[in-house]
């Protein structure tokens, strides 16, 4: 067996001296345990956050312990009844080659008709924070300007298939052109916007000449300031991340948009998805209907193999990735 722990904590992106392969024992289970074999591991961009020890809303990770997140896996050995050899099963894990786990810590995956990795992705974590940040604090009517940043990733492109569906008209924010085509032709967005391109202001002005009633800030930063001097009067800013500055040294403060909020009146909050976790299972359902009749289009980066996690991870802060990042194991 192995694992990856948290050898130190990381100054700027995690190279991989931040991380350490251990070898350790297979623990047998025993009663109300299972063992799980991994088949996908998800890496997110939150996890930069836990690698530092600054304060926040989740327990750092602890350095010389494995590190974790959520991962799909099978069933190898049971000693609960409720679970079998064979069973498909997610939870928050740690990065291990096996893993011994009390069952309360894993829910059982009941409908395996669909590629498994959407439990890490539309149909897990980061599906239910583009779900509750866009319809609990955005709140996108017909007809409104919904514009979201990293559109293409896991959580923005499920924002926008999702204001697509409640009538909004969506202009995605990404990293190069071959993102950007992705979001008009593949996931249906009116328009798309490379911020990495010189014009990048004039462009995304073009794409809004309505302003902006959503922005779904996946990103800060720069992109964030292009944003939001275009916000309507009372538009909504549902705040879900800031990857631009998740690897600075120090945190990141202003811009100075205070003035554009009293001007437009607008309401920019904060979120975390756990805070939702009372409505996971309704918008569970929905997502999964949304997924089956084809409505939600969900991408997958994979990446092979265990020793590969670090390097995958990695990938998020370097766009890399094209949809939602896993590794198979
Ligand atoms: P993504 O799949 O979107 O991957 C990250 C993407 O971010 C990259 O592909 C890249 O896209 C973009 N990116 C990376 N660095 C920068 C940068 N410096 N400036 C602009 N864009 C950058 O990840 P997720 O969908 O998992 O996460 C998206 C956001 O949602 C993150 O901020 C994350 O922390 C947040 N989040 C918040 C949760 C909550 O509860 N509040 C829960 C889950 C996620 P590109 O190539 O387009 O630059």
């Amino acid at each position: 067996n192995e694992q990856i722990v948290l050898a130190k904590r990381p100054e700027g992106v995690p190279g991989d001296d931040v991380f350490r392969f251990e070898e350790v024992e297979v623990e047998q289970p025993s009663s109300g345990e299972v063992l799980v074999k991994p088949l996908y591991i998800s890496v997110d961009p939150y996890m930069r956050g836990r690698m530092s020890d600054a304060k926040s809303y989740v327990a750092p990770y602890e350095l010389d312990k494995p590190l974790q997140g959520h991962i799909v896996g099978e069933i190898v050995e049971s000693k609960d009844d409720a679970f079998k050899e064979g069973d498909h099963v997610v939870g928050v894990l740690p990065w291990q080659r096996y893993i011994t786990v009390t069952t309360d810590r894993i829910s059982k995956i009941q409908n395996t008709d669909v590629p498994l990795h959407l439990y890490l992705s539309t149909l897990g974590m980061t599906g239910q924070t583009a779900y509750h940040g866009l319809l609990k604090i955005g709140q996108p009517k017909e007809g409104e300007t919904v514009v979201v940043s990293a559109a293409s990733g896991a959580v923005g492109s499920v924002v926008g298939q999702i204001a697509k569906l409640k009538g909004a008209r969506v202009v995605g924010i990404a990293g190069g052109e071959e993102k950007v085509n992705y979001l008009t032709e593949t996931l249906g967005f009116d328009a798309g916007v490379d911020y990495k391109a010189d014009d990048f202001e004039e462009s995304f002005k073009t794409a809004v000449p309505d302003g902006v009633d959503v922005y779904f800030e996946n990103v800060g930063g720069e992109v964030s300031d292009v944003v939001l001097k275009q916000l309507n009067t009372f538009a909504r800013v549902p705040v879900c991340g800031t990857i631009s500055s998740y690897n600075n040294r120090e945190e990141d403060i202003g811009p100075r948009i205070q003035g554009i909020l009293v001007k437009t009146q607008a309401l920019m909050q904060g979120f975390i998805v756990g805070n939702y976790s009372d409505d996971f299972e309704a918008a569970g359902k929905e997502l999964a209907e949304w997924v089956q009749n084809d409505r939600i289009h969900t991408e997958v980066s994979i990446e092979e193999g265990f020793e590969n996690v670090p390097k995958a991870f990695r990938y998020l802060f370097e766009g890399k990735n094209f949809g939602k990042q896993v590794v198979k194991v």
